[in-house]
């Protein structure tokens, strides 16, 4: 994801191997109907994607690591990295814990959620 330091200011980045350079999370709208929940979850089919809800908010995750990320886990466009990795600070971020409410690793888990969200919403 995002930032991290050739030569981070803060002290929690330097602790950190980076965590948020090996993953992509991307804030996506919640799927509202039939066509975006198969669409969900034909991206769920792939090893390298996952959906998290966080504070109610939909993310697609993407694992991989960063092109600009060195093997001792360092930016190596520090000075000229993107505004979103600037934007990414602790203690807003995943060195300080669970950064996701659910995971959804694969289609079954997002059908399950969906239908269980479904009957809740019929016993009320
Ligand atoms: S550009 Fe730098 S700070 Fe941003 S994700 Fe890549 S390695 Fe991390
Ligand atoms: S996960 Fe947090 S502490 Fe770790 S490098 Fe990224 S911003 Fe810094």
């Amino acid at each position: 994801m995002k930032s991290k330091s050739s030569e981070p200011d803060n002290k929690y980045c330097k602790k950190c191997s980076a965590i948020c350079c090996k993953n992509l999370a991307v804030e996506i709208n919640r799927p509202r109907n039939k066509f975006e929940v198969e669409n969900l979850k034909w991206q769920l089919h792939f090893d390298t994607v996952k959906v998290y809800l966080h504070n109610r908010k939909w993310h697609q995750l993407v694992e991989g690591t960063c092109i600009y990320l060195s093997k001792d886990d360092r930016c190596t466009i520090y000075e000229t990295r993107p505004d979103k990795c600037r934007e990414h600070n602790p203690p807003e971020c995943e060195f300080f814990g669970k950064y996701y409410d659910i995971m959804f690793n694969n289609p079954q888990e997002l059908t399950d959620y969906l239908k269980s969200k479904k009957s809740k919403k019929r016993n009320l």
